[in-house]
């Protein structure tokens, strides 16, 4: 299935299918419909009955295989999934191990005598080893064998890799065709969860998340010393990574320097009204100095140790922010 927005860009993989490049990497913003692109690319790939402008025929032998899952000839190739307790504050990688598995793919000869298709998501989630033993199948790929990339983080990913990929950029739908589908989900809240996703119109709702994130926009705008410890103790217990703080916290100053020079916020228009008056006496460098720090600790958004540690020394650091405009 592709998405509406992204039916424009098929037609890019359409002018190159007489050229087919033996790997793809199809890249963009994170909840935008990729992975559907990707999979709908390899079932055209697969596809015993091409229709018009390359698209799966849906009918064929190897388009009913790929539906139910059971398609011989492809490969999907996820992070092992971390699981117990605290599970969604470790890193998800590929390793080495399952690259090997695909590299045992790439050598065997087709079942049912077409192309082989193997599809990495993400690929940025291949630690160093395992981007290294891909390349050297990229470097020499075995003849009928296809790759796909999907990449969220292109940036994250070697030269060396990308530069053996065709690549296609998937973008963003724009705001109108971004909003009519998040309402058909969402109704009323469609506007601000669309803003706080950045225009990505598919995620997780977690309303567990939800009240969490809630409560610190609460705190943020009237914060006051132990209130801010006790969340970072509450935050702690339900085992939200590091990753999810920065990002809520991270965006609640961008939207604080916005609000500063009189525009409007781009991730809580609902909390525009705060966000003007507690920016509006705020020291400009000192919050930039926050927003560099938070991004310096992006690295380790993924890290069981010290989470609480980390999020009482932000805190703290906002409301030192935040006192020195209130003392003025
Ligand atoms: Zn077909």
């Amino acid at each position: 299935m592709i998405y509406p927005w992204l039916k424009p860009i098929w037609q890019q993989i359409d002018r190159y299918w007489q050229q087919q490049p033996h790997a793809w990497l199809l890249y963009g913003h994170p909840g935008i419909g990729k992975l559907d692109f990707a999979e709908h690319l390899a079932q055209a790939v697969l596809c015993e009955s091409l229709q018009s402008g390359h698209q799966p025929c849906g009918h064929c032998p190897s388009c009913h295989l790929f539906s139910q899952h059971s398609h011989p000839d492809f490969l999907l190739v996820t992070p092992e999934e971390p699981d117990g307790v605290g599970s969604e504050r470790k890193q998800a990688l590929i390793k080495v191990e399952t690259v090997r598995h695909v590299l045992d793919f790439a050598h065997l000869s087709a079942h049912r005598g077409g192309q082989r298709v193997a599809l990495i998501y993400p690929a940025e989630s291949m630690n160093t080893q395992a981007a290294n033993a891909l390349l050297k199948i990229l470097e020499e790929p075995p003849a009928g064998m296809v790759f796909i990339l999907v990449s969220h983080h292109k940036d994250r990913l070697l030269p060396t890799i990308k530069s053996r990929c065709r690549q296609v950029a998937l973008r963003k739908p724009d705001r109108e065709q971004a909003l009519n589908y998040v309402q058909q989900q969402y109704g009323d809240q469609a506007s601000i969860l669309l803003a706080f996703h950045g225009g990505a119109p598919l995620f997780d709702n977690e309303n567990s998340h939800n009240q969490v994130r809630h409560e610190l926009l609460t705190l943020l705008c009237k914060p006051r010393l132990l209130a801010l410890l006790d969340y970072a103790a509450t935050f702690d217990k339900q085992k939200l990574a590091l990753a999810t703080f920065l990002d809520w916290l991270n965006k609640w100053l961008i939207d604080m320097t916005l609000a500063q020079q009189h525009m409007p916020v781009m991730y809580y228009p609902d909390w525009q009204q705060s966000l003007n008056e507690i920016s509006a006496s705020l020291d400009p460098l000192a919050l930039f100095a926050l927003i560099d720090k938070l991004t310096a600790l992006a690295p380790y958004g993924k890290h069981t140790l010290n989470v609480k540690m980390q999020l009482e020394d932000l805190l703290i650091e906002y409301l030192q922010v935040w006192q020195h405009h209130n003392n003025q």
